[in-house]
């Protein structure tokens, strides 16, 4: 390798190290913006979780207002829900006979409606 030639690729290599150095400075940015969204993104979560906790224990304030008995209708819920995945109709349309392993509609429009 002639001194020409070594002069040659010390200054590709110095280029190349530039444009390392400017991709990393890009990187460092990139970053710091990743990281300023993760907190704010962390910290609406958390007031949303929050938000969500109050609305829950709204209604379910609002449901034992109601009727005084939220918890016996969703026990009664539980008990159709239950008996449906045992494999009976829980519909009124075939109430209490079993289902042979089919999903039947009218059932099943009963369990959401709930
Ligand atoms: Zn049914």
């Amino acid at each position: 390798m002639n001194k020409k030639e070594m002069f040659d690729q010390v200054s590709n290599m110095e280029e190349q190290i530039g444009q390392l150095y400017q991709q990393l400075g890009d990187l460092k940015v990139h970053i710091k913006e990743l990281l300023k969204e993760n907190h704010r993104i962390t910290i609406e979560n958390h007031h949303l979780r929050q938000r969500l906790d109050q609305e829950v224990k709204t209604t379910e304030q609002v449901n034992r207002d109601k009727s005084g008995q939220s918890s016996l209708i969703g026990e009664g819920y539980d008990n159709l829900a239950r008996l449906y995945d045992e494999g009976f109709h829980i519909c009124n349309v075939h109430f209490g006979s079993p289902r042979q392993d089919e999903d039947c509609l009218f059932c099943l429009q009963f369990l959401n409606k709930k």
